[in-house]
Order: C-alpha cells, then sequence, then structure tokens
C-alpha cells in the first residue's frame, strides 16, 4: 500500500515553539519504498509512536526540502535511527548544498551512516527505489529550498514546500495531489513574506487544477482560523477536492 502520513502539520515559528500542531514532518511509501520528508522537532517521537508504530529501519532515505529548523532539527537522529544507530550503513539522504556545508544541520559524523548523500539542485532528476522524482526551480525562501514533483503512481505528486508567491508555482506543480504549506490565512499588507497564504493557493490550485489538494504547515492565523473550515471554503470555491492536513493522517494513494 501506498501512502502519505503526516506526522506533523505545523509551520511557522509559533505554532512550532508552542507545539499546538505536531511538527514531525512526512512519511512517503510507495511500493517497497519508504522515504522520510522535512523531519522537524519531534520526527522520531512521531514515528515510534504513531499507530501503527512507523519503524525508522524500514526507511530507505531522508529528504531535506531545506534546512529552517521545523524541516530539519531532527535529520540526525533520524539518519542514526534509519541506520539501526549508525551500524547498518545504509540509505540515501537528499539535501541542498547549504544543508550540508558552512553552516551545516548534518553533522559530518553522521553523514558516515548513510550509503550516498545526495546534494538537491534546480530542475534535476532523483530516484530512490520505487521512488523517482526531480526538483523544480529554486524557491523564494531565505535558505536554499526546493519543492518536489514525484512521478509515483497511481497518482503523481507534487510538493510545494515554504517558499514566497511567485507566478510559476502553479506551471511548475502539476501532480494529480498537491501538498501545499500554507502558513498564513491572508497576506500580510502589500509587503510579500517567504511563506504562501490562502490567497496565493487559491491562484495556484484555480490553474493547476490538482485531483487533490493537502494544506499543511499551518502558521497562527491558518490554525485560529480552524484549517478543516478553510479547506471546505476553498473546496466550495474552487469545485476541486481539498483538505486540510492533520497530525497523523494518512492518505492511501491507491484511494484518492
Ligand atoms: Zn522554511
Amino acid at each position: 500500500m501506498s501512502f502519505i502520513k503526516f506526522l506533523g502539520t505545523a509551520g511557522a515559528r509559533f505554532v512550532v515553539m508552542k507545539q499546538l500542531r505536531a511538527s514531525g514532518g512526512v512519511w512517503l511509501s510507495v511500493g517497497k519504498t519508504n522515504l522520510y520528508i522535512d523531519p522537524g522537532p519531534g520526527a522520531l517521537v512521531r514515528c515510534l509512536s504513531s499507530k501503527p508504530r512507523l519503524e525508522p529501519t524500514m526507511l530507505d532515505g531522508i529528504l531535506l526540502t531545506h534546512k529552517h529548523l521545523d524541516h530539519s532539527s531532527d535529520v540526525n537522529v533520524m539518519i542514526e535511527a534509519m541506520t539501526d544507530g549508525g551500524f547498518k550503513k545504509k540509505g540515501i539522504l537528499f539535501a541542498p548544498l547549504d544543508a550540508i556545508e558552512g553552516d551545516p544541520v548534518v553533522l559530518k559524523y553522521v553523514r558516515n551512516y548513510v550509503e550516498e548523500v545526495e546534494v538537491l539542485k534546480e530542475n534535476t532528476e532523483y530516484r530512490i527505489g520505487d521512488i523517482p522524482f526531480s526538483t523544480s526551480k529554486k524557491h523564494s525562501h531565505r535558505v536554499e529550498t526546493y519543492g518536489l514533483n514525484f512521478k509515483i503512481s497511481p497518482h503523481t505528486l507534487s510538493w510545494i514546500t515554504d517558499t514566497r508567491f511567485f507566478s510559476e508555482l502553479s506551471t511548475l506543480y502539476r501532480g494529480e495531489i498537491l501538498v501545499i504549506h500554507v502558513v498564513r490565512l491572508k497576506p500580510i499588507g502589500d509587503e510579500p513574506i517567504d511563506h504562501l497564504s490562502i490567497e496565493d493557493v487559491k491562484v495556484i490550485v484555480k490553474k493547476a487544477k490538482p485531483k487533490l489538494t493537502l494544506l499543511t504547515h499551518f502558521g497562527m492565523t491558518m490554525i485560529k482560523a480552524k484549517p478543516w473550515v478553510v479547506a471546505a471554503e476553498l473546496e466550495k470555491e474552487l469545485g476541486l477536492r481539498v483538505i486540510a492536513a492533520s497530525d497523523g493522517m494518512k492518505i492511501d494513494l491507491e484511494e484518492v
């Protein structure tokens, strides 16, 4: 069974710091391959307390869309867990260059535990087992950040991680399932910020017309507005399926 499991739906500092939502990231399972995306604070704890329990030793790889803490703080411990405490060298780590150089978030000694470190670059194709994917254009975000397009069956999947809005977003991500990180309900005045709002989501979804849109990575204004209410309103307005992710939510890819 292929699935996406949300081990966290928090975005932005307050929701993460107060743990108003969990911030563990996402487990993607396709065919025989398991890939962990953005292991933020609590990733390991959320895996082990998940029902049914998700066993990190089953992972084939870990991917960081960027190095911000809410996407990467548990990357070292997750690598250690994936590799059985570092005793069983295995797996691939995918990360942008600035996550492993300069002021890195992945410790050097931990990198020896994985079989391969693949540096994410713009518009490049990658594969891990049953999961072929590509990066698109570099996002407009303070650190090096890449969204993803997974060419998987039974449904293609696109992932718009943190970014400031730019008009090509709706053409770059054409997966049948579209995950969007939406921190804000409304934009802050005229000054664009490094995150998407629901207004931006409307523009993107109207054009991209995915079969299913999954909203996640909520900031305070989204939490206050109740993400499931916002999703229901969007669904009505756009005439397309929109679901607000919740902590522990599992989407069976065969059933979409
Ligand atoms: Zn970020």
